[in-house]
């Protein structure tokens, strides 16, 4: 990734998943004023022109014309939705964990499940959307619960398929709190699957990774999976 400074768009969007609500160092709380007036079409994020100028080369090869009204503010938009929907490559993960790893003496199973995420497909360019559920046995460490989803955002927000992500979440834990083991797994719909060819809706993928104890251990993956069965409080 380039060193280059990020648009605020993009800044607002890699601060949030880097830091707690509250916590410093955040952005202004402005700057979500100005995303808004960026979205506005008031300034564009990063713009060089180049990916604007791809985008009216699609609308003119679909049969479309770029000057017509509705579509004069769709290049700049879709050049600024890329940068957000791809934020994750700009997250810090060390900015990310920060301060979160407590010690504790406790050696049960932590399952974090129904975390919403939202990604996209790097065969399409179209989204895939679902929930994860993280799982872990801390080996004397803990992470702060709020962030495991930070964690699922950070590679969500990047051109993805379904299998790397999942790997890449549970690869993460393992690495940065060295756990007993890990278990994740992903469940998802890819809008390429169903809005082209043939039509199947509510086609969902399902994806896991597990590592340490829950791959060695038969009991620990069915823990985890039993955990995913029963119905979350207020489900
Ligand atoms: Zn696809």
């Amino acid at each position: 990734m380039t060193d280059q400074p990020l648009p605020d768009h993009v800044r607002s969007i890699v601060d949030e998943i880097e830091t707690e609500i509250g916590e410093l160092p955040r952005p202004d709380p402005d700057a979500l004023v100005s995303a808004a007036a960026i979205e506005g079409g008031a300034r564009s994020g990063g713009p060089n022109g180049r990916v604007e100028a791809a985008v009216r080369e699609i609308l003119r090869e679909i049969g479309e014309d770029p000057d017509r009204q509705g579509l004069l503010g769709t290049p700049g938009r879709v050049h600024r939705m890329y940068a957000e929907l791809t934020a994750g490559y700009h997250v810090d993960p060390a900015r990310l964990i920060n301060g979160a790893i407590y010690d504790v003496d406790y050696s049960e199973m932590v399952v974090v499940k129904e975390i919403p995420f939202y990604s996209l497909c790097e065969h399409h360019l179209l989204p895939f959307f679902g929930t994860a559920a993280v799982a872990y046995i801390p080996n004397g460490r803990v992470l702060g619960l709020s962030k495991i989803p930070r964690i699922v955002e950070m590679y969500a927000r990047r051109l993805q398929v379904q299998e790397r992500l999942t790997l890449q979440v549970a690869e993460f834990l393992m690495e940065h709190l060295r756990p007993q083991g890990v278990g994740v797994v992903m469940e998802a719909t890819h809008l390429c699957a169903v809005m082209r060819g043939v039509r199947k809706p509510g086609t969902v993928m399902t994806t896991s990774h597990v590592l340490g104890i829950f791959r060695a251990n038969d009991k620990t993956r069915s823990e985890f999976l039993a955990h995913l069965q029963r119905p979350s409080p207020g489900a």
